[in-house]
């Protein structure tokens, strides 16, 4: 399991609720998910069972497993960038916010980014739930813009003469960055490669850095 790095500067960072407002809002959804029950309208069984993909099977864990796949598998790399929603597929992800995924690679001359400026469309079975950052104002107004202040504010520098493209997520197309593959990593297995590939590389915001 990917984690973010909380060492990284983050001005879009997920501490924006308070404690205040995260009790009132749990309070919310307890209220909301026993009325729903009482009322019949869903079950208790269905209700694990979304959480349980929420917290199991979906995640930046696919992700990651996709990117390490198209490092070491050039014909598999190649597919992804034909048709990004089949060879996601052959990895066994896909379904709701995934059907129609575009990859877009990273490499010493182009840097992507990935943004939603009206809202949060974000590749579920790839990378989960979008962070709040994601979903903040601030982000989504502010990378289009100046996407290097950005990215600095992430910690990333970027050469001046790299090109920066910043991708706007719709209700059709999810985006997935394939971040650059680290010097350093040549003896690493797919697995071990995967472990290092963490959720704000696949966004675009940060690098992946060698063990
Ligand atoms: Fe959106």
């Amino acid at each position: 399991m990917t984690t973010h790095n909380h060492d990284t500067p983050n001005p879009y960072h997920e501490s924006a609720r308070d404690d205040a407002e995260n009790k009132a809002l749990t309070e919310r959804v307890n209220k909301m998910e026993a009325l729903l029950l009482e009322k019949g309208l869903v079950s208790q069984d269905a209700l694990d069972k979304l959480t349980d993909i929420y917290e199991n099977d979906l995640g930046p864990m696919n992700g990651a497993n996709v990117v390490a796949r198209a490092w070491i598998d050039p014909d598999f790399k190649k597919r992804l960038f034909e048709n990004a929603t089949s060879a996601i597929a052959e990895l066994g992800y896909g379904g709701l916010q995934g059907e129609h995924m575009v990859a877009v690679e990273n490499t010493p001359e182009i840097h992507n980014i990935v943004v939603c400026t009206l809202c949060s469309c974000y590749p579920w079975p790839v990378l989960g739930l979008p962070p709040a950052w994601y979903k903040s104002f601030a982000y989504r107004s502010k990378v289009v813009i100046e996407p290097r202040k950005v990215l600095a504010e992430f910690g990333t520098t970027l050469a001046d003469d790299v090109e920066v493209r910043v991708w706007d997520s719709s209700a059709e197309i999810r985006y997935l960055v394939i971040p650059e593959r680290p010097e350093g990593t040549e003896n690493l297995s797919e697995s071990e490669l995967a472990a290092i590939v963490e959720r704000d590389s696949m966004i675009g915001v940060t690098k992946v850095s060698a063990p």
